[in-house]
């Protein structure tokens, strides 16, 4: 996320002159911040070379200084704010400036929801070239704060002392994270009285370099609905010692736990799970329920991490979609198919395709505990799988698509200019890629509508439903 390659290069400006002056490491300047990039850094000019500078907010005035120089742009770190924007607030975490899982805590929540919608407009005028393109205000959240169901923190010693937490932007240093704001409280509670019984124990977390140690990763997830949460514990090695006073001892701290579960990964890797996973205590899963749907998470199985979002964003999808009960939908990246589940009572039948085996025995354990019985899940590649289909005369009326940050593959573009489904409803977590995959399909469909949703409050993610209907 933080690889500068990634910065967004935004059009330069017409006005400024050539100038041939270099940059170079170490040197100051004082810069008008234009606009923000996709990892929520503000974006200036310094004769006409684009400067990435972290914690500037558009409108600004900075001063800066260089760290980084390369061909086609530069970043700098933020010396002093010379004039302030009206959106720059003080950050409410503590250790804002440590960690760096937020990067838009110093921006008033109003004024990341337009910023996030003007990096939508500005991609879509980037590489779509649609001069007005009809984005709609960004859908937020009315508290922003405590939305996370899941925490996943590495655990490790510091100074003596157990930390959990997340590694510091760029470093491999971790930032212990006794509470964290954008999680749901009962997630930190669990891993701070975690922290403290292995502490008691001495059970001691794994250490990567030495290869010592147990504890790798604690994960703790509540579930908004039902109120039942869990605790994975990622260890090095198959054994916990103690692990029978370890179980009593969290069970009397926290009654509220239904789960308690050991996931063992002894490879050396940054991969959080293993192979292995094995109930400590309690039940397997814990019960969630989103809307009308409920599902069961068992440790690994993939959910959401913003509930009160995610049905939003769910809704915004049906609502897109405009279905009228005899359309064909195919839900394709479907995961554990909840966006198929959600839409399935709306349309005659739904089938979701995605790559991962688990994934889909989890959609149709989801389709069958939801009692839906026009769903269908298939393991493929949905490139492959829609196109055979079509050929077997199974045409969608509405196709769905969700793919990873990387966006659509270009043979399932191909295929889709081929199958032609009367709508598109595009679910993006990536505007580059988006309204580079938008460009293409223009080809037979024009952009109706786009509409963001803010997934993860201050952080710089931007979340995109679009609508592309079939021309003729
Ligand atoms: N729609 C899901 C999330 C999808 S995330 C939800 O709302 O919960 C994207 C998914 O695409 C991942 O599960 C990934 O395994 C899957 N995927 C990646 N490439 C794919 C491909 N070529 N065909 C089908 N699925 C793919």
């Amino acid at each position: 996320m933080k690889s500068s390659s990634k910065h967004q290069k935004n059009p330069r400006p017409r006005n400024e002159k050539q100038s041939d002056t270099k940059l170079t490491v170490g040197q100051q300047m004082t810069l008008t911040i234009k606009s923000l990039g996709i990892n929520g850094e503000g974006i200036g000019y310094f004769k006409r070379k684009i400067v990435f500078v972290e914690k500037a907010l558009p409108g600004e005035v900075v001063h800066a200084e260089v760290t980084e120089v390369k061909e086609k742009f530069a970043v700098a770190k933020l010396v002093r704010v010379v004039e302030k924007s009206p959106a720059r607030i003080e950050p409410p975490c503590p250790l804002y400036e440590e960690c760096g899982g937020c990067s838009l805590q110093h921006m008033d929540y109003q004024a990341q929801l337009a910023s996030k919608q003007e990096l939508v407009i500005e991609s879509l005028r980037k590489y779509a070239r649609l001069e007005n393109p009809p984005v709609a205000p960004t859908i937020g959240m009315e508290n922003p704060w405590g939305y996370r169901n899941k925490a996943q923190f590495q655990v490790g010693r510091q100074n003596g002392k157990l930390v959990a937490g997340l590694y510091q932007t760029g470093s491999h240093q971790l930032v212990d994270l006794e509470t964290c704001q954008v999680q749901h409280e009962a997630t930190t509670a669990i891993v701070r009285t975690a922290k403290a019984v292995l502490e008691e124990l001495g059970i001691p977390p794994y250490e990567e370099r030495k290869r010592t140690g147990v504890i790798r990763t604690v994960v703790a997830r509540v579930a908004f609905a039902t109120g039942e949460t869990q605790l994975t514990l990622v260890t090095a090695t198959p054994e916990i010692p103690r692990v029978k006073e370890l179980i009593l001892e969290l069970r009397t701290r926290l009654p509220e736990l239904v789960s308690i579960v050991q996931n063992v990964n002894p490879k050396k890797t940054s991969v959080v799970f293993g192979d292995t996973t094995r109930e400590l205590w309690g039940r397997p899963s814990i019960a969630e329920k989103l809307g009308e749907l409920s599902f069961d998470l068992s440790a690994r199985a993939f959910f959401q991490l913003n509930p009160e979002q995610t049905q939003k964003l769910y809704n915004e999808v049906k609502k897109i979609a405009g279905l009228t009960g005899s359309e064909l939908l195919l839900d394709l990246y479907c995961g554990t198919g909840t966006i198929a589940l959600w839409l399935a009572p709306y349309a005659r039948e739904v089938r979701g395709i995605e790559l991962i085996p688990e994934a889909v025995e989890d959609a149709r354990k989801n389709a069958e505990r939801n009692q839906a019985a026009n769903a269908q899940f298939h393991v493929g590649r949905a490139e492959v799988l829609m196109p055979k289909w079509a050929r077997q005369g199974i045409k969608p009326d509405v196709v769905v698509v969700d793919p990873p940050r990387t966006g659509l593959d270009d043979a399932l573009i191909r295929s889709l200019l081929e199958v032609t489904p009367k709508k598109i409803v595009y679910v993006s977590c990536n505007p580059s890629t988006l309204a580079k995959d938008i460009a293409k399909l223009m080809a037979r469909y024009e952009l109706v509508q786009v509409q963001p949703v803010d997934m993860f409050p201050h952080t710089a993610h931007v979340e995109c439903v679009i609508l592309m209907e079939r021309r003729g």
